[in-house]
């Protein structure tokens, strides 16, 4: 093995994240958990890993449930083509791999919603694959240890990444047996897996040590001797990496409609394709509306409002764009909420059973507080 593998396995030994995904490191719960964790913090996923795996324990159950079901165990964590890949990827290992998930990087790529970096991170982890999963930390890490002063954003980058901690990577062990449990769950646990954990343990020195953005803890770092940007330019670590400024986002303006008749306010279901597919949403229009064109909109939509008052504007940010929402509380007459061509639902209802996504939380959170 070599100096720079045995120094970060023993501080990973000894500093490594205790997390529940974990303790119990089945395909199934590693590809739950790295599913997860794409675009969302640890702290985060914690409570949805354990609320997902409460209601669908193993493959089969995944393949099994309905789409909603999903959907309203995903709430919140966003970028719901995640959970949709998942159960498509699910039903695709009941059908064509006998309930086993695949046990290579290879073989894992094939399914839906899982690009290099998952297939590698779930084939170490799980199967103790010999490959390095590149990902933005170790994308950072490579490069100041290498001190790369290129763009880290290219597939040269990646390249290099991936070469320079594959020839660091201990050997896969031999005391490791990849045959796994034919228990159609998902298989065996890994227990003395190196190249999982030398993953892994680079996941935790770019998490506590080598940071993003702040001065890394380079006093702590295990590789510190290995490390180019600290032994040449000392203090100017963060120099690195080079990331090319970001395209401006799109901007859309929405007026968000918060139709409300009793003690029921009105959803809707989203288009089964493009951003938010198939999810609920508090109706909304294009642009930012004046009152006058907001009880146009609202009775050519077949709502005819009663009174019509302004609420909050919010802000989201998607990957590729931003809203910026403005709100209008619409009361309309109960005789005539059979023409309404919404979903008129409770606050309970809307908080148990319709996916709405983060994207309008500043709406649903105005629903709730108008029953304190
Ligand atoms: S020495 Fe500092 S910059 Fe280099 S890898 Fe370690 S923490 Fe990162």
């Amino acid at each position: 093995m070599s100096d720079f593998s045995n120094r970060l396995l023993d501080w990973y030994h000894n500093n490594r994240r205790i997390l529940p995904w974990r303790e119990d490191p089945t395909p199934y719960h590693v590809w739950l958990s790295e599913i997860m964790l794409q675009q969302t913090r640890v702290e985060a996923v914690k409570g949805y890993y354990a609320r997902f795996l409460d209601t669908l324990p193993d493959v089969d159950a995944l393949a099994q449930a309905q789409e909603d079901t999903c959907l309203k165990l995903w709430e919140g964590l966003g970028y719901y083509s995640r959970v949709r890949n998942l159960q498509k990827a699910a039903q695709e290992v009941m059908e064509h791999w006998g309930g086993e998930i695949p046990g290579t990087s290879d073989e894992l790529k094939k399914l839906p919603g899982i690009g290099p970096y998952t297939a590698a991170a779930i084939a170490a982890i799980a199967f103790g694959e010999r490959i390095p999963a590149i990902d933005g930390n170790l994308l950072r890490i490579y490069a100041r240890l290498e001190r790369y002063e290129e763009s880290i954003r290219t597939p040269a980058a990646q390249k290099k990444a991936a070469q320079y901690f594959a020839e660091q990577m201990p050997e896969r062990s031999a005391a490791w047996n990849p045959v796994r449990e034919n228990n159609g769950k998902g298989g065996t646990i890994a227990k003395d897996n190196p190249c999982g954990n030398f993953n892994q343990a680079l996941m935790d020195l770019g998490n506590a040590v080598c940071l993003p953005g702040s001065a890394p803890a380079c006093g702590q770092c295990p590789v510190a001797d290995f490390c180019r940007i600290h032994k040449e330019c000392p203090g100017k670590e963060t120099s690195l990496p080079f990331i090319p400024a970001p395209k401006e986002k799109k901007t859309e303006l929405l007026t968000v409609f918060m139709i409300r008749s009793g003690d029921r306010t009105a959803v809707r279901k989203r288009p089964a394709r493009g951003l938010l597919a198939g999810l609920y949403e508090f109706p909304n229009a294009a642009g930012h509306l004046d009152d006058k064109e907001a009880v146009a909109w609202l009775r050519k939509n077949h709502v005819e409002p009663v009174r019509i008052k302004k609420i909050v504007d919010a802000e989201h940010v998607f990957s590729h764009k931003k809203w910026i929402m403005q709100g209008y509380e619409v009361i309309t007459d109960p005789f005539a909420e059979q023409s309404i061509p919404f979903i008129m639902a409770g606050e309970e209802e809307i908080v148990s059973l319709y996916c709405i996504p983060s994207a309008f939380s500043a709406y649903s959170d105005w629903l709730i507080a108008q029953k304190q």
